[in-house]
């Protein structure tokens, strides 16, 4: 792999770094705007500043004391080399001196500016704007490009994009990595890979370069590049701290450090003593760098994009659970509401107001018969109130109906002229009888559409048919449009007069009921009332009750309202099941980049930035998942209303602006924990756990 990268690498002549001119912003000559008085009085050129630090890890029940009271000047422009054997705190004090890491006891000072009141985003600012990281295993991100994963700390610090790419293309240029800006680490040899973690410790300034044992892991070819490149940026200005144990590259130094047991035993001169005027630290952030609020969270959008793309099975498991949750959600409140819509036409078709007048005292009284039946008399009685609309006795009763070999049982109601006015029903052929057939006994009849669908399948017409009612033949003079009902019978209907019910079908002998409708406008409670006194005067006791559409409508209403609320729920609980699944796999995704988080933090993301980066995932991965999961309760609704052949359906826009909106909102609230437990991570332990 790696020979065959450096023969590509012998062709192309940009691939050659050029150690001389490496970093672009690199002044020739000192700045003279160190106005910093600490800086001033800490002496000419001291710049990092260890005053007895201590450093201990609790391993278990042990403390492991990693740095034991170090004291140590670094003065700006210098090339130090911290070595020592292993486990002795190089890797400790270096991580100090980069302000990733603490100490426990004495301070650190960064250009006279004491760190230990430090909180973690000043720290972070620091680390941003002065340090550069090198690591001994790189730690590039591995989903970047060379390029995405240099402009990052540029990112972090607000340098507008096109600045931050031109920045990063020169000084991958520079590093003689020109043809592989696209590639990812995992294309690039390990020594490309360093040369891509020293552009990224450039891109915001880096005039403290921390390489721990930058070489450590490279062929000697690459190592003695790497170290040229190092001794390089020195020369330019930078301060260059090495982590080493290379005798060779301790010697190129102009000081050598030797730790020992956590502790300074050793501060020498190293052979290069011809040491350059420093690069001086700028003591005040220059605030323009930042760019507007809307950009940087483009910026994040941007991130966050790449990275669920460069996750697909991860991004898509995540997904499933909003994605099922939408969809039933849109699914089953569609269908509750094509079951609303289905209820309000069928309340509608019960006619606004109206009133049956039944015997007995409710629904099934045994005794209903034993009482003084409802008359025809009855009936005209209320038609004289003037707050009635309209009254029909009805006689209900069932009989098989014929015509040629056909033979369907129907229910037969008798009814009075006014009937199909009263309910509120259309005809869609022929016509009603009138009162003058009622008063005749006519043998005509009305049938409803299922009935007219049984006997006269082929479309013929109806009008003047005769059918037989048992053994009654009648003449079909219309059809009566009957909405269907989910609470009454669906079968066949046959309407005939009352007075034709009551002398020629046996099994019909008095009224079953007297129906009527209410005048529009006046109260269902006031006409009642009246309806109730007359009955009352007429039978001289309650021997009838009154059975309001009204009070069946609000029944119905209410049960609707019950079925809404389980619909809501049903809703409600799949959503939140989702949203635990997106929480769940965040949690998880947010361990398993541990390692990426330490790197970003390192380089000096904010805990906001991490923050709002899971946040912006997790709201993204949601409205994705919602969007996904609209589009297939469209799907499925499209199907089902396709095998239905009617809209039962039906997708409200409404309901998708909410589910759109829901998603997002699970996203920020189950996002929001583990998003904050990244955001709280630890740089240090976070880089240590790759
Ligand atoms: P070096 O880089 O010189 O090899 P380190 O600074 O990594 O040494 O470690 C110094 C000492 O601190 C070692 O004894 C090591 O075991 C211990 N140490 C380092 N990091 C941790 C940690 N996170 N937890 C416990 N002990 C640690
Ligand atoms: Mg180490």
């Amino acid at each position: 792999m790696l020979s065959r990268d450096e023969s590509i690498d012998a062709e192309h002549a940009d691939d050659v770094a050029r150690p001389d001119a490496i970093d672009p912003a690199a002044p020739s000559v000192p700045a003279a705007s160190n106005t910093d008085d600490a800086a001033r009085e800490a002496g000419p050129g001291a710049l990092l500043e260890l005053v007895d630090v201590e450093r201990s890890y609790r391993a278990g029940d042990e403390e492991v004391h990693a740095l034991r009271g170090v004291s140590l000047v670094v003065r700006a422009g210098e090339l130090l080399a911290i070595v020592g054997s292993s486990g002795s705190g190089k890797s400790t004090l270096l991580n100090i001196l980069g302000c990733l890491d603490r100490p426990d006891g004495g301070d650190y000072r960064v250009a006279g500016e004491s760190t230990s009141g430090m909180a973690p985003d000043e720290l972070s600012r620091l680390r941003r704007e002065h340090f550069g990281f090198i690591f001994q295993r790189y730690q590039l991100l591995d989903d970047l490009t060379a390029l995405r994963n240099v402009e990052m700390p540029a990112i972090y610090a607000g340098t507008p994009a096109e600045t931050r790419r031109a920045r990063a293309t020169t000084l991958l240029t520079r590093l003689g990595l020109g043809s592989r800006m696209t590639h990812r680490p995992n294309e690039l040899s390990g020594g490309q890979q360093q040369r891509v973690s020293i552009a990224r410790a450039l891109i915001n300034g880096g005039q403290v370069i921390l390489a721990d044992e930058p070489t450590g892991a490279l062929d000697a070819a690459s190592s003695a590049e790497v170290l040229a490149i190092l001794q390089a940026l020195n020369a330019q200005g930078h301060t260059v701290i090495i982590v080493t144990h290379d005798a060779e590259v301790a010697a190129h130094a102009h000081r050598v450090i030797e730790l020992r047991d956590g502790a300074i035993v050793d501060d020498r001169a190293g052979t290069n003593i011809a040491m350059r005027e420093a690069q001086p630290l700028p003591a005040e952030h220059d605030g323009s760098r930042r760019v507007e609020l809307p950009g940087q969270a483009l910026e994040a959008v941007g991130m966050a994009v790449r990275n669920l793309i460069g996750h697909r099975l991860r991004t898509m498991l995540t997904m499933l659970g909003i994605v099922i949750g939408i969809a039933s959600v849109v699914c089953v409140s569609a269908i509750g509401e094509g079951s609303r819509r289905q209820l309000m036409t069928q309340l509608a078709s019960l006619g606004t107001n109206t009133l049956d007048v039944q015997p007995g005292r409710g629904f099934g009284d045994q005794r209903a018969g034993t009482k003084k039946p409802l008359t025809d008399g009855d009936a005209k009685a209320i038609a004289e109130l003037d707050y009635v609309d309209s009254v029909s006795p009805v006689i209900t009763t069932n009989a098989t109906v014929r015509r040629g070999n056909v033979e369907r049982a129907a229910a037969i109601r008798g009814v009075g002229h006014q009937h199909f006015r009263v309910r509120g029903f259309g005809l869609s052929a022929g016509r009603a009888f009138d009162q003058r057939a009622v008063a005749a006994q006519a043998q005509d009849a009305v049938i409803d559409e299922q009935t007219l669908l049984a006997f006269f399948p082929d479309g013929a017409s109806p009008l003047g048919q005769t059918v037989l009612l048992g053994s009654v033949p009648v003449r079909v003079i219309g059809v009566v449009q009957r909405p269907k009902s989910p609470y009454f019978d669906n079968g066949l209907v046959v309407y005939l007069p009352y007075t034709t019910a009551l002398t020629r079908l046996s099994g019909a002998t008095s009224l079953s009921s007297i129906t009527m409708r209410i005048r529009s406008g006046v109260p269902t409670t006031v006409a009642e009332a009246g309806i109730k006194a007359l009955m009352r005067q007429r039978h001289g006791s309650l021997d009838f009750f009154i059975n309001n559409t009204e009070a069946f409508r609000q029944t119905v209403s209410r049960s609707e309202g019950t079925l809404s609320l389980l619909i809501s729920s049903i809703a409600v609980i799949s959503l939140v099941v989702g949203g635990i699944g997106v929480m769940n796999i965040m949690l998880v995704t947010v361990s398993e980049r541990t390692q990426e988080i330490g790197i970003r933090m390192a380089v000096g993301a904010r805990r906001a930035d991490i923050l709002r980066q899971f946040l912006i995932e997790a709201v993204l991965v949601c409205v994705a998942g919602g969007v996904i999961g609209i589009g297939l309760a469209l799907v499925i609704a499209g199907v089902y209303n396709h095998v239905v052949g009617s809209a039962k359906m039906p997708i409200a826009g409404a309901a998708i602006a909410i589910a759109f909106a829901v998603s997002s909102t699970i996203g920020i609230l189950f996002g929001f924990m583990p998003a904050r437990k990244a955001s709280r991570m630890d740089p240090i332990e976070a880089l240590s756990r790759a």
